[in-house]
């Protein structure tokens, strides 16, 4: 166990809008799962910018792809076409086993074009009357930021204070398929769910929740919209979350590690069926779909084409959950999750998460609390057998040292 660092809470971010509270880590460069500080001194980055870094930082063939790009084309905006964007949409169609990509940029948007599409197949295929449409949604989620969609958030910390909030959405609790189907009417049009909610601490669903809440869906003529913008992309062992219980969602919402740690790229996936109700003029983005977010996108699709990355996550996921599922008892309540995605509480008694996370920093690890004393490892899944070691080394030390 290398020698602590002098680790101080104090922000020195004067001109940055203080709406994160970050560990006082400052980055410099990066590469794989290592983080450097101007300092020169090295972490192991627990956290992977929230699922965003899945192939670590830097990733040369990602990089490579970009930089091609650079030198060719980087912005057309959709007013004219680009020989980017049809082979991305393609690509990622076929990865998701729909035909159409509506491209976007952060997660938060693919939510909202998300939650957009649903309203108007409720009303164009659907047939529910106009400004009727309801959407479902879960206890516990987190969907993003925009005014919409923490009109439907139960985090009072997202949502106090940015009201009048947009009606038309239906929460229950996660995991509950009861609830959920007496939820259910007429002009219901949608389900918004994540398969493992991440922030709420990474929670898997009862197993025969999501096969399920598929049946009803399709029983009652409602989309089922699954948000994988964190649990997707090989991040828990399968290429997509959903992949653990074989269910198919109408609708998958991607981003984060789309943009190969680079840029910020999203996407709504459906069959044309559900995305045809977008015309010209009725959606869109300037920066959506560009030619070096279609490349670099369309390049991460590529990564996952064969199942490596997949089953990487898979192999060393089981490592890390034996691991630290050896702490249970020793400082830790419970862990969860699937692949390489850990949600871990920690003994209130030893502080909050944010505490905890600064002890491990201060041994070169970072991570992040989810809330309270629930911290959530998210590592970049090019993370090794040794320094998956090496952070449950220091995890444990954490816990008994302080
Ligand atoms: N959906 C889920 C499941 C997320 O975890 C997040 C971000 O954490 C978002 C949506 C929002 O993504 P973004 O921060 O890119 O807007």
């Amino acid at each position: 166990i290398a020698a602590r660092r002098r680790i101080t809470d104090m922000s020195t971010e004067h001109h940055v809008a203080h709406n994160y509270s970050p560990l006082p880590v400052t980055a410099a460069t990066a590469e794989g799962v290592w983080i450097t500080d101007v300092d020169g001194r090295r972490y192991l980055d627990c956290l992977g910018a929230y699922s965003a870094v899945n192939f670590g930082h830097r990733n040369p063939r990602i990089v490579a792809a970009a930089t091609a790009q650079l030198g060719r084309v980087t912005l057309t905006s959709r007013a004219f076409m680009s020989d980017q964007l049809e082979p991305f949409c393609a690509a990622l169609a076929d990865l998701c086993g729909k035909d159409m990509v509506l491209p976007m940029n952060t997660g938060a948007e693919a939510v909202e074009s998300a939650v957009k599409v649903a309203r108007k197949w409720g009303y164009e295929v659907k047939g529910v009357p106009d400004g009727r449409a309801r959407i479902i949604v879960a206890g516990g989620n987190f969907h993003g930021r925009t005014t919409t969609i923490v009109s439907f958030s139960d985090d009072d910390a997202a949502r106090a204070g940015f009201g009048p909030y947009t009606p038309g959405f239906d929460r229950v609790p996660f995991g509950d398929i009861d609830s959920l189907a007496a939820a259910v009417t007429a002009d219901t049009v949608a389900v918004l769910v994540e398969p493992i909610q991440g922030e709420a601490g990474i929670i898997v669903p009862p197993d025969d929740y999501l096969p399920r809440l598929r049946a009803l869906c399709t029983d009652n003529n409602v989309l089922l919209i699954a948000d994988e913008i964190q649990s997707g992309l090989g991040r828990t062992g399968r290429t997509f979350a959903v992949d653990h219980w074989d269910v198919a969602p109408d609708v998958f919402t991607l981003g984060k590690a789309l943009g190969g740690g680079i840029l910020p790229v999203s996407a709504v996936v459906a069959d044309s069926d559900v995305l045809r109700v977008l015309t010209p003029g009725t959606h869109g983005s300037t920066f959506g779909g560009n030619p070096l977010a279609a490349a670099v996108g369309r390049t991460v699709v590529g990564m996952l084409a064969d199942g490596t990355w997949q089953a990487r996550a898979a192999d060393l996921g089981e490592h890390l959950h034996s691991r630290l599922h050896a702490l249970i008892g020793h400082g830790v309540y419970a862990v969860r999750g699937k692949g390489l995605w850990a949600g871990i509480d920690i003994d209130p008694a030893l502080g909050t998460g944010k505490q905890f996370c600064l002890r491990l920093a201060a041994r070169g690890v970072l991570a992040k609390d989810t809330h309270g004393s629930t911290l959530r490892l998210a590592p970049p899944l090019v993370i090794t057998h040794e320094e998956i070691d090496l952070v449950a080394d220091h995890f444990a030390d954490a816990l008994h040292r302080g």
